[in-house]
């Protein structure tokens, strides 16, 4: 989707194939070099990691207690997070955002969405329209604000300047005011000088630019020009989920200094995240994210241990349950499991598609059985099945399609520690070096 998936592929072959040797790595970094350019990375900068990466594999010393294999692993990692922008940087606290970007570059979409996120965190967020540039823009600012309930401002005398003033003085007791400013085809002398003036009056916090992730490597130039003429603090990248040139983006983001701060990763409001390089690497590496999953679970108030147990595959009929209403509130359940570390997608779509409709009859069914059940649903043999079907109006061979259901998921997640040919201990002391916690 956006032209690194590939590494994916590349990666797991590093990890599974039966010997790693010098000749095989080559092969490999080769892989990796031609998937950054197809992703329109910029030609120096994939040469630049390449070289880091071999020089790290090839003339340095490898770690005590690593072999070959795990190493490049390591510096793979490390070295594409450097490309792709390091440390994150997030956005905390009362504060007054200024979104600024060319036109269709995502900007109403991401003060929305930010507000969202705002929301999520507890504080409260107003939406100001800056916008009387395009008519139909302070409609689409007011539709958003009322999807997710949030406090807006649209001025009657399509004034911008005004508009400004006055939301300042209506918002104070807000938490953080987000304003949606006009943009233009082109970063043009007006657009920059009503930029510039708005700024004046406002006197935000963070400037933050939108870039549309399709476009490549140029973005470096365009948020160098947005920064010199309005001087910008950080950057939501839009649309990364519908281009082959978000590696590029990225990168290129990233070569500028100005931090991608989000990404936009579909059209719904919640379709925004926190750019964090490292989860974000680990996530398209297949090595999972049991750290942003534990943060969506508690955003969907489910216990972190619970989580755990449920990676760990040590689980009963009862969490089962909870688990998957837990996770329909967190989100579809493929973008779930592409966090849980080594599991990918290999969920059984059947599951996935089905549950949303199957949850209320499952529900019935775990419903009818005894607590003693619930903990142990081996004792389930066919009279109990017959029970349970009756208790719960539903057919028999619904229940024994649950118990199957869960028992492949229970299956596939205490297989996880053997995902990848590297053993369940191994695989623990490796994501431990890439600063995951166990
Ligand atoms: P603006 O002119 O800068 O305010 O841009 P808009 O917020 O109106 O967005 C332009 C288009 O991009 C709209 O159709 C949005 O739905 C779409 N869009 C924005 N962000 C994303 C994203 O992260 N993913 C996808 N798929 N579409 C997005
Ligand atoms: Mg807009």
């Amino acid at each position: 989707m956006f032209g690194l998936e590939g590494l994916k592929g590349i990666v797991n072959r590093l990890i599974t194939s039966a010997t790693i040797d010098k000749k095989s790595l080559e092969e490999i970094l080769k892989e990796i070099r031609t998937t950054l350019i197809k992703a329109d990375v910029d030609l120096k900068l994939v040469d630049e990691i390449l070289e880091k990466i071999r020089k790290r594999c090839f003339e340095e010393k490898i770690p005590a207690g690593l072999t070959l294999r795990e190493h490049a692993l390591k510096v793979i990692y490390e070295e594409l997070v450097n490309l792709l922008g390091g440390e994150p940087s997030e956005l905390l606290g009362k504060k007054k955002i200024m979104f600024v970007g060319l036109f269709g570059s995502g900007k109403t979409t991401s003060v929305a969405k930010i507000a969202r996120y705002f929301q999520k965190k507890g504080l409260k967020p107003a939406l100001i329209c800056l916008d009387y540039h395009r008519p139909a823009a302070p409609e689409q600012l007011k539709e958003l604000a009322e999807k997710i309930n949030a406090a807006f401002y649209i001025d009657e005398s399509k004034n911008p300047y005004e508009a400004a003033k006055k939301s300042l003085e209506k918002f104070k007791k807000y938490d953080v005011l987000i304003f949606d400013t006009a943009g233009r085809n082109a970063l043009d002398e007006e657009l920059a000088k009503e930029l510039k003036k708005l700024a004046e009056i406002i006197k935000p916090n963070e400037v933050l630019l939108t870039i549309p992730a399709e476009i490549g490597k140029v973005a470096k130039k365009q948020s160098e020009e947005f920064n010199k003429l309005v001087g910008i603090t950080g950057i939501v990248l839009t649309r990364l989920d519908g281009t082959a040139k978000g590696g590029g983006a990225l990168s290129a983001c990233a070569a500028t200094g100005a931090k991608v701060k989000f990404i936009g990763t579909g059209e719904k409001v919640d379709d925004f995240e926190v750019y964090d390089p490292k989860r974000f690497i680990s996530r398209l590496l297949g090595l999972g994210d049991l750290q942003t999953l534990l943060e969506k679970a508690k955003e969907a108030e489910i216990k972190p241990e619970k989580v755990e147990k449920f990676v760990e595959g040590k689980f009963t009929l009862q969490d089962f349950m909870e688990q998957i209403e837990a996770m329909q509130k967190m989100g579809p359940l493929g973008k779930i499991v592409q966090m849980i570390p080594g599991l990918g997608m290999k969920l059984p779509e059947d599951l996935m598609e089905k549950q949303e409709e199957k949850m209320k009859h499952y529900k019935y069914i775990i419903q009818s059985m005894t607590k003693e059940e619930r903990e142990n649903p081996e004792i389930i043999n066919s009279s109990r099945i017959k029970r349970i079907s009756r208790g719960s109006g539903r057919p028999e061979a619904e229940v024994r399609e649950l118990l199957d259901q869960y028992n492949k998921m229970k299956k596939l997640l205490k297989s996880l520690g053997g995902v990848s040919g590297l053993q369940r201990g191994k695989f623990k002391e490796l994501a431990k070096q890439f600063g995951f916690k166990f």
